[in-house]
Order: structure tokens, then sequence, then C-alpha cells
């Protein structure tokens, strides 16, 4: 059996071998036994149902949770000639009569639906007349109300399988599952006996960083450009933060687009369609963003403001570096940052068990922020994973590259000075007196008076701000949870002051590029495209970023050499090898060194 899927894999998928965990969902399902896959975001989740889909004998049925994401894998099936299609709202009674009539006929092997449809009397009249052989249960995490995307219809998944006369294997995949959700998901949608595969979480190509301590907007700045001609996603924490650096970002002359929830729906499907298609490289948007988002290229997910748990921040992050090629996720803190989270739970979150578990979820995000363990580990334990290295050598704690600056002396003075204005008083107030401002407030409270008003005037207000912020995070001082927030002393400002203990910023140098972007490399992007402009299928859906690279650098000059590329299989090399060996031909002919160094 895994021997024909191994056939199906390449001949539509171009791909020689299963990844880690892919040969072991296959053959679960392909025995008959309903199977829970937990693999992260970009392991491959798709071809383990896909690929026994096709070797099935009648359809499969797919819940996915969103349209975007269906019309996505139904257009990809498409360009490998995969027989597929979807049903939803988004389309009219007759398109919908068609499509039910290509699945009654056996036209179709996958038929996508979302949950809500089977909610509808006839919808579920028609399955019972299929030939189903799999559901296969996309997100299945929505099912449960502790994971972070409930979804209420995901409920009447159990009861519609109950009703169909011959039982199907029934799958169920999801990038994310904490204990109480894995519980939830083999109840609730009535798995028997199943097979739970839980894969290694680990994304070897992802580098993490926690960025602590640092001007955010300016580390975002000169992180972008270095990476100017990059494809990435920024989340920012609130709406009007997105408009703000949206607004700044595309004054400089990046092309970017934003999304949020308090856009119409139409701005909203244009930004998304913008960014999956390539027209613009960088999206900066709300968590509202990015469910479905299959887009593989994406090179960096910056977190500007933390997520509200571990799990969010993962499935966020991962949405980086789906083709396996190199990428980074990073996370910005900022000590105000927990503010906003703990104002979100206290106005969202209504029963009380709940807020506490919101509570310490947030806390173990700002455990990471904090932690001096390599951050892979953290992530990995944090999923359950018990055997993990100390050290990864590609996150920000293990390949921690920045210098270390005493600045005992400029801390002393900034507690001090909170000491003298009785620890009652913000960031911005405390930074203005040690730089001496004669703003009003300062005169009217006769901070000008203190020994310790105008003591760093070399600084500006802003960086130090900047500083205060380096020692919020690293505890030296805290930030009340109020509404105007209070800057105070800790003990452990307390020994600095004392001369007990000395204070070190760890400064950042600047980053190197994520990767080069060969000339030959550009050229195949262009040409992909062109396709995309005129096949109306987003660029990475022809193929990945990978295999572009991986052209560029085999230079492949026939169609048998063409078919050796990851990513491509029959279908494509009849679709674009034409147009691809062309592009790859004329290079040379222009650059014939290059055919020289291959050889
Ligand atoms: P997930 O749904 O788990 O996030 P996808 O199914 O979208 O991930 O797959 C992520 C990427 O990995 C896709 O570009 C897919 O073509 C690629 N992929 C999947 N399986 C393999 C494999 N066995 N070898 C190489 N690439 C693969």
């Amino acid at each position: 059996m895994l021997e024909d899927a191994k056939v199906l894999l390449k001949k539509y998928y171009g791909y020689d071998s299963f990844r880690e965990g892919q040969e072991k969902v296959i053959s679960s399902i392909l025995g008959g036994r309903d199977t829970f896959a937990i693999m992260p975001t970009g392991a491959g989740k798709s071809i383990c149902y896909q690929i026994p889909a096709l070797l099935m004998k009648g359809i499969t049925i797919v819940i996915s949770p969103l349209i975007s994401l269906m019309k996505d894998q139904v257009d990809a099936l498409d360009d490998i000639g995969v027989r597929a299609t979807f049903i939803n709202s988004s389309l009219d009674q007759y398109e919908v009569q068609e499509r039910i009539l290509m699945a009654v006929s056996g036209h179709v092997k996958l038929l996508y639906v979302a949950p809500e449809r089977l909610e509808t009397e006839s919808f579920c009249a028609l399955l019972k007349t299929l030939d189903i052989s799999m559901i296969a249960i996309d997100e299945c995490h929505c099912v449960s109300q502790w994971g972070h995307d409930f979804r209420p219809s995901y409920r009447a998944i159990a009861p519609l399988i109950d009703k169909l006369g011959e039982r199907p294997v029934i799958s169920a995949f999801t990038a994310t599952a904490t204990t109480e959700v894995k519980e939830d998901v083999v109840r609730l949608l009535g798995l028997r006996e199943s097979d739970v595969h839980t894969t290694g979480f680990d994304r070897k190509n992802l580098f993490f960083s926690v960025i602590r301590g640092e001007n955010k907007k300016d580390y975002l700045m000169k992180y972008l450009e270095n990476n100017r001609d990059q494809v990435g996603i920024i989340y920012a924490g609130t709406r009007k933060e997105v408009d703000n650096i949206h607004d700044s970002l595309a004054r400089k002359g990046y092309s970017i687009g934003k999304y949020h929830a308090g856009m119409s729906d139409m701005d909203r499907s244009k930004a998304q369609e913008d960014f999956l298609y390539d027209n613009v490289n960088i999206i900066v948007a709300t968590n509202a963003f990015g469910m479905g988002i299959d887009k593989s290229n994406v090179r960096y997910v910056i977190h500007y403001t933390i997520p509200k748990n571990m799990e969010a921040y993962y499935q966020e992050a991962g949405r980086a570096g789906r083709d396996g090629e190199a990428s980074e996720c990073i996370l910005l803190f900022g000590a105000q940052d927990i503010i906003l989270q703990k104002f979100l739970i206290e106005q969202n979150v209504v029963s009380e068990e709940r807020r506490i578990n919101e509570y310490r979820r947030l806390q173990e995000v700002v455990d990471y922020c904090h932690t001096t363990k390599c951050l892979r580990k953290y992530i990995l334990e944090y999923f359950g994973e018990t055997v993990v290295p100390d050290s990864c050598d590609s996150c920000s704690v293990c390949k921690d590259e920045r210098s270390l600056a005493d600045i005992t002396i400029d801390a002393q003075k900034i507690f001090s000075c909170i000491a003298r204005m009785k620890q009652r008083f913000g960031t911005v107030l405390v930074s203005q007196v040690l730089r001496g401002s004669k703003d009003k407030k300062v005169l009217e409270f006769g901070f000008n008076q203190l020994s310790t008003y105008g003591i760093m005037k070399n600084y500006t207000v802003k960086e130090i701000q900047d500083l205060v912020n380096v020692l919020i995070a690293d505890e030296y001082l805290f930030l009340t949870g109020s509404q105007f927030p209070v800057v105070k002393l800790t003990e452990k400002s307390l020994k600095v002051l004392k001369g007990e203990e000395k204070v070190f910023q760890r400064i950042h140098k600047a980053k190197k590029k994520i990767s080069a972007d060969s000339s030959l490399f550009l050229l195949l992007k262009s040409a992909r495209k062109d396709i995309s402009a005129r096949e109306s299928v987003p660029p990475y859906i022809i193929f990945t970023d990978a295999a572009l690279r991986e052209m560029s650098e085999k230079l492949p000059q026939s169609d048998e050499e063409f078919l050796k590329i990851k990513g491509v299989g029959e279908s494509k090399l009849q679709k674009y090898g034409k147009e691809f060996l062309k592009t790859i031909e004329t290079y040379l002919s222009e650059h014939p060194s290059n055919l020289e160094v291959q050889k």
C-alpha cells in the first residue's frame, strides 16, 4: 500500500520521499483506522489525507474551516491533475448543484465543505447517497472550546457520521493541541480507538528570536532595510498599531498591505489576495489574518506585540518557511504588551475559570520572552516533547551574537530618579526629568529641584525611555497594570542602587540578510508571476520558492532533468516545463560561465 502511495507522491506532487510522520499517518488511514495527526504548520498534512483519498475507492469529504483555504487547496490539486472540488457559501445555487452532480457521478475524489454545511438537512441527505471512504477533518482543534478557534459547527460532525449508513474512516488534523484539546478532539469527533500521531513539532528551517528591551520601531526599520525584497508578515496587537506601522512603512516606500477586522470585507480580501499573489511583499495585520494562509514563501514573521499564548504564537510564527527554506520568527517584547493582553483578557473572557487559564497561558509567553534556555527547546517542551537537545544553534539564545555593555551607572541614575519621584509616575515623565526637560508637568511638580534633574542630558528623552524599557524587560523595574502605568523599583534594582550588583545590556549587531537572491532565481520568479496572473492562481501554487531555488542551482535543461526538481510532478512538467526550461536556457545563453561551473 505504502509503495502505491509513494508512486502517487512522485507522480502528482513531484516528491521522492515522505517526510517524517507522513508515512505513519498514511499507513494508519490506509489500514482503515481512525487517525488523529498532530503536525506543525508546514509539515505537510494535506498530503496525508490527499494521497489516501486517491487510493481509496470512493470519495473523501474534507471538512475545512475557511473558504479561502478550500479554494487554495482545490486550485493546488487541480494544478497537479487531481480531481477535487468544493462547496461553500461563495457559490450560487446553480454552481452548488453542478458540483453535487460531479460528486454523485464519481467525477471527483475529494470534496471540500465548510462545517456549517453539515447542519443542513438536505446536504446530509445527499451525503448519505455518496460512497464515502473517508471524512478528513482539517484544523480539528476548532471542535474544542479550549482551542483558539472554536467553531460550534464542528460539533455537527460526529452526529453526521453516526447517521451515515457505513462508517467511513475518520482522519483529523491539527497543528496545535494541548492535552485538553487532544481529549476534546477524540471525544467530540467520536474517534474510535484512534491512532494519534504526533510528529516532532520542530521546524528546523525556522530561526527563533526574542528581542527584548530595544526600541521596537527602530529594530523593525533596520530589519526591513536589510531584507527589503523578502516576503514577510508583521503581526501587531491592535488595529491602530497595524494602521500606524502600515502607514510609516508605506511612506518609506515598502511594498506593503494591511489586514484587520476593522476593514471592509472587500478591502480585507483584496489585501489578502495582494499578499498571496506577490503583489505586495509585506503584510501588517492583527491576528485576524492568517488562518488558512498557505503561502509557502514567507521568509519572516515578526510579532510586534506579544501574542496571547504559546499555541497562537507557534501557529502564527509557523506561517514562515512552509517551503522548508531558512526563515525567521522574531518576537519583539515590550513590557507594555502584557498590560494590553491582560486588558483583552478582562474584556473578552467571561468565565472565571477561563480567565485564570488565559492568564496562565499569557505568563507562559512572558516566560518565553525571558528564558535563558534555548528557545526551540522551550517551544518543543511546551508542546510536550520530552527528549529535546539543550541547544539548537538556531535561536537567539543559542546564537547570541550581541555584545555586553556595562550600563550600571546609567541604571543607578534612573533608579535613583524613580525613587526620588516617589515611584508614582510613568516612563515618559521619569525620562523627561533625567533629561532635564522644561515640560510643564515637570516644573509643576517641582521635579527640576531634584538632584537627578538633568543628570542624563547627553541622551534624548526617547533614548532614556528605551533604556528604562530594557530595565523593565530585565525585571529591574516593573510597570503597574493600571490605565496609566507607573514605573516602580524591584528588589533587583535596590541591589544595584546599593552597589551590590552590576547591570549589563546586550547590544544587537545589525542582522545579516536572510538569503541572497540570484539573478536566475529572480527571472524564474518573474516567469512564475506571469503564469500566476494568466491562470489566476497564487504564485506559490505553481511552484514553491524552494523549487525555483533548486532550478536556479541545478539548471535543468531537459524534461527528465526538470522532473528531478522537488515539487515537479507530471502535470506541472506538462503545464509549465516549457516556460521554465526556456527561461533557464535563455539565462544560460547569456551567462555561459554558469554552465561550466555546473559541469
Ligand atoms: P500543513 O498543512 O501541514 O501546514 P502543507 O500540506 O501545506 O502543510 O505542506 C507544506 C509544504 O510542504 C507544501 O509546499 C508541500 O508541497 C510540501 N510537502 C509536503 N510533503 C512533502 C514531502 N514529502 N516532500 C517535500 N515537500 C513536501
